[in-house]
């Protein structure tokens, strides 16, 4: 088994891969917030773009996005708190602190993310 980059302690087959791959949908936030992070660490900025909304889809521009995953060595994720977001919610709040290395310096997003439910898919929509 290869471990999920999300730090779940599954396996990626079996955890994020089949959602960047588009096989399934996240049931919960907390698997949207998951995968995104996986999707980052794997350059894949397509997935990141289709799974947000509203103003955080807005000042999303790709080939930045793009740019910063490759030249970031993800280090890990962990997430802190989770509220709502589960099968039968519309909205869910996930904080997390992602850690990762870039030109050498070790940095880390410390971030509460709100999650919205819209026509049956969990949509990032901001984070503070
Ligand atoms: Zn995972």
């Amino acid at each position: 088994m290869s471990a999920c980059p999300c730090g779940s302690k599954s396996d990626f087959m079996k955890c994020c891969k089949p959602f960047i791959t588009g096989k399934a949908y996240p049931k919960t936030a907390e698997q949207l917030m998951r995968s995104r992070y996986t999707a980052y660490t794997r350059a894949n900025v397509n997935y990141i773009a289709d799974t947000m909304t509203g103003k955080a889809a807005e000042g999303f521009n790709k080939v930045d996005a793009k740019q910063w995953a490759l030249a970031a060595k993800w280090l890990g994720l962990k997430v802190i708190r989770s509220e709502a977001g589960g099968e039968n919610d519309e909205t869910g709040l996930v904080e997390f602190i992602a850690t990762y290395k870039l030109n050498a310096k070790r940095e880390t997003i410390s971030e509460t993310s709100i999650f919205q439910k819209m026509a049956g898919k969990w949509l990032y929509v901001g984070g503070e």
